[in-house]
């Protein structure tokens, strides 16, 4: 589950325009951004994702984008809709998958698959059923959009606390350090 969600958060923060910890973001474009995606998504060493591939993952990477910002507006209704034409788009179904373990028996796992089993589908369906349960289980204060100034990328909160407002520590800091000059110039 963790894993689906920090995954959806690193698709939209690499495929999404906007700002990034204070400076303009311009998503990676073709290849380039294909090199990342895999990257953050582990796709295996050696393996190139096809063109169609990239473009579905920048699909779904703008769908989560609106999912992410209309639950950080309170539009829980929007992500809903959004959640579930993403879902229907990627026909997200789970699936046991066994994986071997030491001793050799083997362990059976949930995991979520696509309509077909290519990597974009498959990261597609998986990314919106993890941010669906998250929603559905009334969890959706996890999912966020970052509250510095100058910054839009998202972020999946999995502390106990469940306090994050920050994409990352330089935003955190970014921000602690301008209400501190803000304070000292009064
Ligand atoms: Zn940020």
């Amino acid at each position: 589950m963790q894993v689906l969600l920090a995954s959806a958060a690193a698709l939209v923060n690499i495929a999404t325009d906007g700002a990034a910890r204070g400076r303009p973001y311009r998503a990676p474009r073709g290849g380039e951004l294909g090199a990342a995606l895999a990257e953050a998504l582990g796709l295996p060493a050696g393996q190139v994702l096809a063109e169609g591939e990239i473009a579905r993952l920048g699909r779904t990477a703008g769908a989560l984008r609106e999912v992410f910002e209309a639950l950080a507006g309170g539009r829980t209704d929007d992500a809903a809709e959004a959640l579930n034409a993403l879902l229907d788009a990627n026909g997200a179904r789970p699936q046991l998958d066994k994986f071997e373990t030491e001793g050799g028996t083997g362990e059976w796992r949930v995991h979520f698959h696509g309509r077909d089993d290519s990597f974009a589908v498959g990261w597609s369906a998986g990314c919106a059923t993890g941010v669906a349960m998250v929603l559905g289980g009334g969890l959706a204060g996890r999912l966020g959009v970052c509250a510095a100034t100058g910054c839009d990328r998202v972020y999946a909160d999995a502390s106990r606390n469940a306090a994050r407002q920050f994409c990352s520590t330089a935003c955190q800091n970014r921000t602690k350090a301008a209400a501190f000059r803000a304070r000292q110039a009064r």
